[in-house]
Formats: C-alpha cells, structure tokens, sequence
C-alpha cells in the first residue's frame, strides 16, 4: 500500500480499494470455510444424536414389548386360574343340587304335612307351647287338651276353650305327641 513513483493518487485509492476488496473477500471465504466447518460438526453431531436417539427408543421399544409380553402372560395364567376355579365351583354347586334333589325325591311330603298339621293340634290354647312328652296332657269332657304347667296354674280352673271342668288325662294326645316327637 505504499506509494509508487509511477502511481497516480488516483490509483492509489483503486489499489486500496481492490485490497480492500482481496481483504474482504479473503476474510469472507474465511468465515465461509469455518461456517462449512461448522454446519459439518453439526451435522455430525446431529447424526450422532440421532443414532443415540434410535437406540434408545429401540431399548425403550423392547422393554415395553418385553413388559407387555409379561403382562400378558400373567392375565393368561389368571384367567386359566379363575377359569379352574370357577369349573370346580360349578362341579361342586351341580353335585350339590344333585344331592338335594335325591334328598327331595326320597321326601315324604304326606308324612311332613301330617306332622306339621298335627304339630299345631298339639299346641296347648293357654301358653302356646308345643305339648312335649314327657309332659303330661289334660283335656274336658269334649276334649279340648291343655298342658300340664298350664292345669296346675291357679287362675286355670277349666277349660280354656269352652269353660267345662278338666276331667282327665288326653292319653291319645300324648302317644300322639311321643310318636311325633320321636322322629
Ligand atoms: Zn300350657
Ligand atoms: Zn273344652
């Protein structure tokens, strides 16, 4: 940049101005290299976290089936199992109603309903109370029974139902009572 003999001061702004210009030019394939440089070590970088990505998703990928393989296989054997219980509870229940019906076939509803109306024959009308052997049964003259405990009671002097004297023993009642009660 320094003056010439043969330079006009005209030329030495050109020649300024055209180093000026090698300079920046200079300075900008500069700045362009190291920009390149730059968007490569990005890219690089980029790439690469890319692949850590990509493995890493993968790992998280075969976790998850490998959890979810898991699971499945776990509601499987529970449900088998629920399944097994649930047979066994129905064999059980079937053999059951099985047994109940036998039961109900074998019943003799003739002899239940005679039990159960003669049951109430037997009631005395004073307590209520079912009249029990060995307990002894009284009756009046048309044979309306009353229980002994009841006969021995001081306001009972006669009978509860139609007012007649208490004349004896209701030997008939009480076989009927021993043979009810009995079985
Ligand atoms: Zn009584
Ligand atoms: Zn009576």
């Amino acid at each position: 940049m320094f003056r010439q003999k043969n330079q006009t001061p005209h030329s030495i702004s050109e020649t300024l101005e055209k180093q000026c210009f090698e300079n920046f030019h200079h300075e900008r394939e500069r700045l362009k290299e190291k920009l390149e440089a730059k968007r490569k070590e990005f890219e690089e970088n980029a790439i690469k976290i890319n692949d850590e990505e990509e493995q890493e998703r993968q790992t998280l990928e075969k976790e998850f089936k490998s959890a979810l393989s898991n699971l499945e296989q776990l509601t499987q054997d529970e449900r088998s199992q629920l399944v097994q219980q649930f047979s066994e509870e129905k064999r059980l229940i079937e053999a059951g109603i099985k047994k109940l019906d036998i039961c109900l076939e074998r019943f003799d509803w003739e002899k239940f309903i005679r039990i159960s109306n003669s049951v109430s024959e037997l009631e005395c009308p004073v307590c209520l109370e079912e009249m029990k052997p060995p307990i002894k049964i009284w009756q009046c003259m048309d044979g309306h029974p009353v229980c002994d405990t009841c006969r021995r009671r001081p306001q009972v002097t006669a009978c509860p139902v139609c007012r007649q004297d208490i004349v004896g023993r209701n030997i008939l009642a009480e076989k009927i009572a021993a043979s009810i009660f009995s079985e």
